[in-house]
């Protein structure tokens, strides 16, 4: 009787606990690591490779330093040297050399040691007479097929009760019987004229490398196959959101734009000309813009948002812009204020600072359509605003959120356009990721007479000499900011800080002048005032947490003080810098700062010497990896298995030209050759990206 083959899905699907070497109890342990099945131990990829080249040889060892050999068990020999005392001694031979390595008192280690074993161990050396040796040594033992030809061993996630060398063995045994049965996803043309490996090939050398270039190659065609799949699923998304969504027609007519443009106080840059070009050419189709606007603080984002939502108004929508806090909202108010005073457009502030009367009237002109522009925060918007007649979201420095994210409001109809901004420099590589489903702009100049910001790192015993400096400034008329560490735990504590920091200054440094806080928990009303008192020139120093975040727009405020600066991340520290030299007289920032390590250093050491937003974040990027903010998971996205951003961008610029071009040319990858691609992408974007009605 002969059961029927099983298909390959059925195969890869077998449970880790039928494999070879696993059984129930080992199979709970590989639980913990989510495998599950062959398939998840096939894609369970190193998380490192110890290189077993580099090992030294027994010739070259030095008296006491640090070493790692690779040698078979010659001799073993344990002796007692007195009542209750043993030393074990095992000869191990490298090459032509030779090492004793020894255990006191330590005899149950006996029974792990046996002749011709292949050992890896590291420890010092001492020479003793003639002959090298090791005490206690870290040892590991070595797999046969290990010592007969691999140099580049893999070195797994471990959970507790499970070994290096127990997991190698599974891998091994799962690689041997399974890879041959996957299914390629590439057609043979495609992966010679991209220089790809099949995956038959590269699966046994990405657990078990032949050399470095064969661990490399089978990376490579692991991390394309990765980015592919997740760069496909954006390409899908943002194409169906193009096509199958709709939203209204907003067309730049010449007569519309010359009236938008007259009410700008100053000539557009040339970046922003070619932003709001790009803007208008979006909203001038049927289905919504979606639009990064990306530019270094004080780049001027907001007039592009301004024309985009007078674009929508002169077409008889609405248009609504959030920011992410109640000064910035306001900030816009004050900027719009100006620009619209002999207009007739009808706008309103949904600030904390509103009366419940007032507000309850706000709410009920947007939904009756007699608003014609909202600005607020996005949380109070998100909650509680109904427009009768959407037809554009500003979103004011929204760098926390991705792909997934999109403010999602109240209204019945056509979707409306987005234009989100970020002043957030992101790497390339993120960008292409995270907001992959976004169109991007980039502001690369900034107004006219911008001056670059003179930032210094100034240590402890200079402080008073930049006071001295500062309370110059301040006589001729300039005015500043003094931003107080970070502290952790609630926000209690961090005004606590706040205060002890504003009475030292108070009677101290800054004594002859006037000085005002601002932070997270003052109410809407308290920090208006104080931005206000503070743009007028009534206040000369704020003293701040980060509350005078990114965005706030004063263009006499010159100088900035930053408090352990060690503290802050180099993106943060920008930003801060960004808060000066934003009129045409030049800024001064000083970054009081004591890194713990090499990395805080560089951090500021790049600061000081780099002005460029853009530079930076790659910098920071280097140090810190995609880490926390820019990390997939914190964006809805599942984590890459292989890839990684800092690392593979050329792989990645490829994965996304091809996913693109591919998306075009059958965006619903309906087409038979395209099938296990998509099975790919449904399975591990379908659910996250809202794939579901593609196809
Ligand atoms: P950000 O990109 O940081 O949001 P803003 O839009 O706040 O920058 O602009 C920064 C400052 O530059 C504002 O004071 C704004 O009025 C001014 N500004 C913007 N565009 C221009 C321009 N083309 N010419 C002169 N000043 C400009
Ligand atoms: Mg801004």
């Amino acid at each position: 009787m002969t059961s029927p083959a099983k298909t390959s899905v059925e195969l890869l699907a077998t449970p880790v606990q039928y494999i070879k070497g696993v059984g129930p109890q080992r199979a709970e342990l590989l639980a913990r690591l989510g495998l599950a099945t062959a398939r998840d131990l096939l894609f369970f990829f190193p998380r490192d490779y110890q290189d077993l080249s580099d090992v030294r040889d027994c010739g070259q060892l030095e008296d006491g330093s640090l070493v790692r050999l690779r040698g078979s068990v010659l001799e073993i020999d344990q002796h007692a040297t007195g009542p209750g005392k043993t030393v074990l001694g095992v000869l191990l031979g490298c090459g032509a050399g030779r090492v004793r390595l020894l255990w006191f008192n330590q005899p149950y280690l006996l029974q792990r040691f046996q002749i011709g074993q292949e050992l890896l161990v590291t420890g010092k050396t001492r020479l003793n007479g003639c002959m090298w040796e090791i005490a206690h040594p870290q040892v590991q033992w070595l797999e046969t097929e290990e010592h007969e030809t691999a140099l580049l061993v893999p070195v797994y996630p471990l959970t507790e009760g499970l070994s290096q060398g127990q997991i190698r063995r599974i891998v091994r045994a799962v690689v041997e019987s399974y890879a041959g049965v996957l299914d390629e996803v590439f057609p043979e043309e495609y992966l010679a004229s991209h220089d790809l490996w099949t995956l038959g090939e590269a699966l046994p050398q990405i657990h078990f490398p032949a050399d470095r270039a064969s661990l490399a190659r089978a990376r490579r065609r692991l991390v394309y196959q990765e980015l592919l799949v997740l760069q496909l699923a954006l390409a899908v998304r943002h194409h169906a959101q193009r096509t199958l969504r709709r939203a209204p027609p907003l067309e730049a007519t010449a007569r519309i734009d010359a009236r938008i443009r007259r009410l700008f106080p100053f000539e557009l840059t040339p970046g922003q000309r070619q932003a709001i070009e790009e803007v208008a050419a979006d909203m001038a189709q049927p289905h919504p813009m979606n639009r990064l606007l990306q530019g270094d603080v004080g780049s001027g984002k907001t007039a592009v948002a301004v024309y985009a939502m007078l674009l929508a108004v002169a077409h008889g929508h609405q248009a609504v812009l959030m920011a992410p806090t109640e000064v910035l909202a306001r900030q816009h108010a004050l900027t719009l204020e100006g620009i619209l005073t002999s207009s007739k457009v009808r706008w309103a502030v949904l600030s904390g600072a509103l009366t419940r009367s007032q507000r309850r009237d706000v709410l009920a002109r947007a939904a009756a359509g007699e608003l014609d522009v909202v600005l607020g925060t996005q949380a109070v918007i998100q909650a509680e605003v109904e427009f009768a007649r959407l037809g554009l979201v500003v979103i004011d420095e929204q760098h926390k959120f991705g792909v997934r994210q999109r403010a999602t409001l109240k209204q019945a109809g056509l979707d409306p356009h987005y234009l989100v901004m970020t002043a957030t420099p992101i790497p390339r590589t993120v960008t292409m990721t995270l907001f992959g489903d976004l169109d991007i702009s980039v502001l690369r100049d900034s107004p006219p007479g911008r001056q670059a910001v003179n930032t210094y790192w100034a240590q402890p015993e200079q402080r008073e000499k930049w006071w001295e400096f500062f309370r110059g400034k301040l006589r001729e008329g300039r005015q500043g900011y003094v931003i107080t560490p970070l502290v952790d735990g609630p926000e209690e504590m961090q005004e606590a800080s706040l205060e002890q920091a504003f009475e030292s200054l108070v009677n101290g440094p800054l004594e002859a002048f006037r000085l005002d806080l601002i932070h997270g928990r003052m109410t809407a009303a308290a920090k208006e005032g104080a931005m206000a008192a503070f743009r007028r020139g009534d206040t000369q120093v704020l003293v701040a947490t980060t509350v005078v975040e990114v965005g706030v727009d004063v263009p006499n405020a010159t100088l900035m003080t930053i408090e352990a600066g060690e503290r802050f991340g180099l993106s943060q520290l920008h930003q801060l810098r960004g808060r000066v030299g934003r009129g045409n007289r030049p800024g001064f920032c000083c970054v009081f700062a004591e890194p713990a390590g090499d990395d805080g250093r560089r951090r500021l050491e790049a600061f000081v010497s780099i002005s460029d937003g853009f530079r930076l974040a790659e910098i920071d990027f280097e140090i810190r990896g995609p880490g926390d903010l820019l990390g997939t998971r914190q964006h809805g996205l599942p984590p890459l298995r292989i890839a990684d951003l800092a690392r593979d961008g050329d792989v990645l610029a490829e994965a996304r030209t091809d996913a693109q071009r591919l998306a075009a040319e059958d965006p619903g990858l309906c087409r038979a050759e395209h099938e296990r691609l998509k099975r790919m992408v449904l399975a591990r974007y379908g659910r996250v990206l809202e794939l579901g009605d593609v196809g």
